[in-house]
């Protein structure tokens, strides 16, 4: 696959719920189209020339060499590691990709240091063989295969990523869910429960509104659907003790659907 050297890996990220992050891949081959705000700000910033640029992933071949030089510098503001941000640390058909992140992790588990890793294809089996206070979670917004086609068009099936994780949650792992972002009826006209019912037990959810796609404000009180949709969330949640996460800008109570 193709390959780049980075000078810099880990650094803060602004995300809301997250600490450090490491994104030691350009580019993501599942190429959402919802739109994917990481392919947004690269095509900004000229790191990737357009979307068929974007979805032919670029490996950091240097990665682990300047984790182990960043380590020593930040272990003490670490609070936890966050794989990935703007790609995806289990690309599908990509095993040179899931090789380095499993070695990344692998040198922060050695590190005590925690990890967490989101991904729309397959958790590997091999991350039960850590230590079992990371985080290894799913994007999971719908189960309708036709949405997933469209927007989540070289990602795996909705299928094989629950199983991955219940596989996982069965061999002692912490796993979360990110229903992040999840689409208007306008778009997919789907129930928020049966894709809660699908994920059974975890430890965590993450629940946001979709951003940067005209359709949502097409979709008459969308604010309303999604103050609905993230309550129902709630609920569910305190219902079963899992922690959550409702993305800023998800609820707005003073209702103007701006
Ligand atoms: S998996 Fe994530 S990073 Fe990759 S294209 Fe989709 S939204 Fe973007």
């Amino acid at each position: 696959m193709l390959t780049i050297k980075r000078k810099s890996l880990l650094y803060r990220t602004g995300v809301e719920y997250g600490d450090f992050t490491i994104n030691h891949v350009l580019g993501c081959s599942h190429g959402c189209m919802y739109p994917c705000y990481a392919f947004m700000m690269a095509r900004r910033f000229g790191r990737v020339r357009d979307y068929a640029d974007w979805i032919q992933p670029r490996l950091v071949e240097n990665a682990i060499d300047l984790l182990k030089k960043e380590i020593p510098k930040y272990r003490n503001r670490i609070k936890s590691v966050h794989l990935c941000f703007t790609t995806d640390p289990f690309m599908v058909g990509y095993p040179e990709i899931q090789e380095m992140s499993l070695e990344i992790i692998r040198y922060l588990d050695s590190q005590g240091i925690i990890c967490s890793a989101l991904t729309k294809g397959i958790l590997p089996i091999q991350l039960a063989d850590f230590r079992k206070n990371h985080h290894w979670g799913i994007s999971l917004v719908s189960l309708n295969d036709e949405f997933r086609k469209s927007y989540e068009p070289f990602s795996a099936s909705y299928n094989e990523r629950i199983s991955s994780m219940k596989e996982l949650r069965s061999l002692g792992c912490k796993t979360w869910v990110s229903i992040e972002p999840y689409p208007t009826p306008n778009i997919v006209n789907q129930r928020l429960e049966p894709i809660l019912d699908s994920i059974g037990s975890v430890d965590k959810i993450v629940f946001g509104r979709l951003h940067y796609n005209s359709l949502v404000s097409k979709q008459a009180d969308f604010q309303d659907f999604y103050n609905s949709t993230a309550n129902k969330l709630i609920n569910y949640c305190t219902k079963r003790c899992i922690d959550y996460h409702i993305k800023h800008k998800t609820i707005c109570v003073d209702s103007t659907n701006a």
